[in-house]
């Protein structure tokens, strides 16, 4: 059983106070239109190939992002998969 997942945000209530991105460049992005979207590559930067969390600072970073964010419009989106080895 794995447990893995990944930040998502409400664009709707997003206020674009830039704080994500000031604390976790790697993982919130301001694309061209000016708005956040979250790194197609916050998976791969988490988690080897067999779900094992890799990077815990990352993590650590994106809660006080989620913690901190103005909007109040992150959430972590968290899936559980069985995997066959
Ligand atoms: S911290 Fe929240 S409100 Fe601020 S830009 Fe990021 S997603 Fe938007």
């Amino acid at each position: 059983m794995i447990k893995h997942g990944k930040p998502v945000i409400d664009l709707s209530e997003c206020v674009l106070c830039d704080i994500c991105v000031e604390l976790c460049p790697d993982v919130f992005i301001k694309n061209s239109s000016d708005y956040i979207e979250v790194s197609e590559n916050v998976e791969q930067l988490l988690y080897d190939d067999h779900g094992n969390l890799i990077n815990p600072s990352l993590l650590e970073d994106i809660k006080d992002a989620i913690k901190t964010c103005r909007g109040d419009c992150i959430s972590w989106d968290e899936k559980t998969e069985t995997k066959s080895v």
